[in-house]
């Protein structure tokens, strides 16, 4: 079976090593490699970081096949998709600001905070004013709704087997953001299926969020491919690398010096 699979940064700042080492876990497994820009999000990515990560990509050799998928020009398309699902009756108007959500939250610290659905349980008349005094809503997916609909759902995670999808670990996520008619989590299944992806490689932070990925893959009739999700890469400290380590951009690694074959052997005994 050919593997087709993907590098999906989202362009908020430059490439570090750990994202590096997710791109280099896909290329290495993958027969067709192909890269996505995530860039939906217009108040953190910047056109000169994803002119900056494609540069990266190629002096790491890790070249991809086809054009790149750039998210932000295809804004129609996911909102066709969300109204197939608005139409299924599992979508409602969230209002909450991020301060009334953490009001409400009692989950202890540390504890991954659901939404606690507040405005699931709005009354109809109140929802309707709200929206007619133009305040400014979310569409939250009824997780338990959907989820109830699609039935029992499994996906394969390599090293694992078979995985029964607990959707409502993640809660009613956001579908359509506040400032963005779109979210994360319904741009990466309709890209996924619109580049063929067979494997889906990526770091071990998205793992939970399979659960809800393999879920809308169900509502909108698509394919759920292959999971693998890899350990992060981690730095002398043993603490995951994150774009806040400077030191850590391949940018600033180039101009220090270091080679492409350094950093290749470095993923390699990883
Ligand atoms: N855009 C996501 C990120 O940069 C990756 C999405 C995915 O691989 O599913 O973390």
């Amino acid at each position: 079976m050919s593997i087709i699979s993907r590098f999906a940064p989202s362009p908020t700042g430059h490439l570090h090593l750990g994202h590096a080492y997710s791109a280099w876990m896909v290329f290495r497994r993958a027969n067709i490699f192909r890269l996505r820009l995530e860039d939906i999000d217009a108040t953190r990515c910047r056109p000169e970081y994803a002119a900056s990560i494609e540069e990266d990509l190629r002096w790491l050799g890790l070249d991809w096949e086809g054009e790149i998928r750039v998210q932000s020009a295809h804004f129609p398309e996911y909102a066709s998709s969300l109204s197939q699902l608005q139409q299924r009756g599992l979508l409602y108007t969230c209002f909450c600001s991020r301060a009334d959500i953490s009001r409400a939250i009692t989950a202890p610290h540390g504890a991954e905070a659901l939404y606690p659905g507040t405005c699931r349980h709005l009354p109809e008349t109140e929802r309707a004013k709200k929206i007619a005094s133009g305040a400014p809503y979310a569409l939250r997916l009824n997780t338990h709704t959907a989820s109830a609909q699609a039935g029992r759902l499994k996906f394969f995670e390599e090293g694992s087997g078979w995985i029964t999808a607990e959707p409502e670990r993640l809660g009613d996520v956001v579908l359509a953001r506040k400032d963005t008619p779109t979210s994360y989590h319904l741009c990466v299944v309709h890209d996924d299926a619109l580049q063929n992806i067979t494997h889906i490689i990526r770091g071990e932070d998205l793992r939970e969020a399979t659960h809800i990925h393999v879920l809308l893959q169900n509502l909108l009739g698509l394919p759920t491919p292959v999971y693998a999700h890899h350990r992060l890469l981690t730095g002398p400290d043993g603490k995951r690398l994150a774009k806040r380590d400077r030191a850590a951009t391949l940018r600033e690694m180039r101009a220090a010096g270091t080679t492409a074959e350094t950093i290749l052997q470095r993923f390699q005994s990883a």
